[in-house]
């Protein structure tokens, strides 16, 4: 899907990529069913608007939106084990979402929900057209559903006009959502946007302290969580070897987690289960394979050192 038609102030998407446009379910299916072919085993979905894939293209069915049936289609296809999509927005994001996590094996639980702010008053400055009430509400509704969910977001501080009462507001929401991370990003104005032309544009040292200050907040929530990962045991799907020790491999968890392991070339696009058994900064992870038999004698060992 390319293109989006909602607008948000701060953003030139809708000026530089045109009106939404989507690709036939079918046509999509079939690039996944070719990709598969030649051994991938994940895809993402991109989208500004993913959720909002085929709505002025295709009818809603069995009371699923074309985006939701699009990803029922994709579950049917042989040999692909997981997928994603990215970015949803929360206009849009219904109940047959929702409950797709619940049906859908191969659909990870993770979610990245742009909040952008926690401030109702910034949000209609940005023409987000939904309220803090509104996003909490849904972000509750998709973890009660799926409690593993990891939920991980878009935040802009320093919008024109965001006084600091707004500013912890979106404190407030970070905290109560408990996102797993965020994309922090210092408004900046963009030239042909609403929002270049709006009065009380924010001194950069306001703007950085906000940054800096959410930023430890979701260091501090990641590390809460990261020491709940402490000893589980999750599937990865090897990634590549690590950039800095060749005989160290990343994989990514269902909930897009980084995990670190002993591995070699052939365990390369496998899904392994792996025991988390460190971490650093609440982001990254150290694990060992949870099934020894998968590793040849000398990973064996390697784990064994490390435990
Ligand atoms: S921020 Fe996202 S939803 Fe808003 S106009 Fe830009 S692309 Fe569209």
């Amino acid at each position: 899907m390319q293109g989006c038609n909602m607008h948000c102030t701060f953003c030139i998407v809708p000026q530089t990529r045109g009106s939404e446009r989507s690709r036939p379910q079918e046509e999509i299916v079939q690039e996944v069913r070719e990709l598969v072919a030649q051994g991938v085993k994940e895809v993402t979905l991109l989208g500004q608007i993913v959720n909002l894939y085929g709505r002025h293209e295709f009818p809603r069915e069995k009371d699923r939106s074309p985006f939701v049936q699009l990803l029922y289609a994709l579950e049917e296809v042989d040999g692909l084990e997981r997928i994603r999509f990215t970015s949803p927005h929360p206009i849009g994001y219904r109940e047959d979402l929702i409950r797709a996590f619940t049906e859908l094996e191969k659909l990870c639980e993770h979610v990245h929900l742009p909040l952008q702010s926690g401030s109702t008053r910034i949000l209609k400055q940005m023409h987000r057209t939904y309220s803090a009430d509104q996003y909490l509400r849904l972000t509750e509704k998709i973890r009660t559903a799926c409690p593993e969910m990891a939920l991980t977001t878009d935040i802009i501080v320093g919008f024109p006009g965001e006084t600091e009462e707004d500013y912890l507001r979106t404190r407030e929401v970070v905290r109560q959502v408990a996102f797993d991370n965020a994309f922090i990003f210092r408004y900046s104005e963009r030239r042909g946007t609403p929002a270049a032309g709006l009065p009380d544009q924010l001194p950069e040292e306001v703007k950085e302290a906000r940054n800096q200050d959410l930023l430890a907040v979701i260091d501090e929530l990641a590390l809460e969580k990261a020491r709940k990962m402490k000893g589980q045991t999750v599937e990865i799907l090897v990634e590549g070897p690590s950039k800095t020790n060749q005989t160290r491999y990343t994989g990514r968890t269902r909930g897009n987690k980084i995990v670190i392991i002993p591995a070699e070339r052939r365990h390369l696009g496998q899904l392994l289960p792996v025991r988390i058994t460190e971490y650093t900064n609440g982001f990254t992870f150290y694990g060992d394979p949870a099934i020894y038999g998968e590793l040849s004698e000398n990973e064996a060992e390697a784990v064994a050192v490390t435990e």
